[in-house]
């Protein structure tokens, strides 16, 4: 059976001494967690994150990867140098750099196949606008944004995790309800189906507004396999209340 993902985004957020103290408090209390625990930092911290986390339940996880191997691409990281520092997830097409690094979806399945190279496993996010909600549009922007995806993966979409992120749930407090998401999860649930044999086994996350008082009941619906959390994953009770509530 496959067990549920947690995963932190801690965003642009962070110095070497709150990490140090907040990976220090998440490992005092992940004895035995339930579930599969991520933290996804900034790449300038990856080093420092991977020295405090070795040999821990924590995985650790990045925020973005290059489409490209190495080369002139001043700025990016590529696949292989986040491999060097035993990242084992990466989070692809985030809302925020869709939004602010005009990031398409053909580039987001490019990503997500650049780090399926490397064995590394992307969490790829999808998730409409409050616009696009109220003009009836979820399904078919989540549907366009993860048929992306498959259409260049192909068998290997059987790897990936995908993050149902509704916009307007991000940071903004307001979470989608939970049948509001465990609808949108069973659309996206079914179109993997049509591509694969092994959906099950492919995790659902959801991300918008997780908090130690929501998670149980959004991690109970039958499609949603985790959570993707961005604030909450800054304070280490909080982070551990929401892994505690995912079995
Ligand atoms: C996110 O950034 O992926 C996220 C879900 O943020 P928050 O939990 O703060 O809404």
């Amino acid at each position: 059976m496959k067990k549920k993902l947690i995963a932190g985004n801690w965003k642009m957020n962070g110095s070497l001494s709150s990490n140090e103290v907040l990976i220090k408090q998440l490992l005092l209390g992940l004895s035995t967690p339930n579930c599969d625990v991520a933290v996804c930092v900034p790449s300038v911290f990856l080093g420092q994150a991977q020295a405090l986390i070795q040999s821990s339940r924590l995985d650790l996880g990045a925020q973005d990867v290059s489409m490209y191997e190495s080369g002139a691409f001043t700025g990016e990281v590529s696949p292989a140098m986040l491999k060097d520092f035993g990242v084992r997830y990466c989070i692809v097409g985030h809302s925020e750099r869709r939004q602010y690094h005009f990031e398409t979806d053909a580039q987001v399945a490019a990503k997500a196949r650049s780090a399926l190279a490397h064995g590394i496993t992307p969490i790829v996010c999808v998730g409409e606008t409050l616009a696009e909600r109220e003009v009836g549009k979820t399904e078919e922007v989540v549907k366009r944004q993860l048929a992306a995806v498959i259409h260049i993966n192909g068998h290997c979409i059987s790897e990936i995790v995908v993050a149902y992120e509704p916009i307007w749930a991000i940071g903004t407090g307001v979470t989608a309800s939970t049948g509001q998401a465990q609808q949108v999860h069973a659309v996206l649930r079914a179109q993997l189906k049509a591509a694969t044999p092994h959906a099950d086994q492919i995790r659902l996350l959801y991300g918008g507004s997780m908090n130690a008082a929501n998670a149980g009941q959004l991690l109970a619906q039958p499609d949603i396999d985790g959570g993707l959390v961005g604030g909450a994953s800054l304070k280490a009770q909080d982070f551990l209340s929401i892994i505690a509530a995912a079995h």
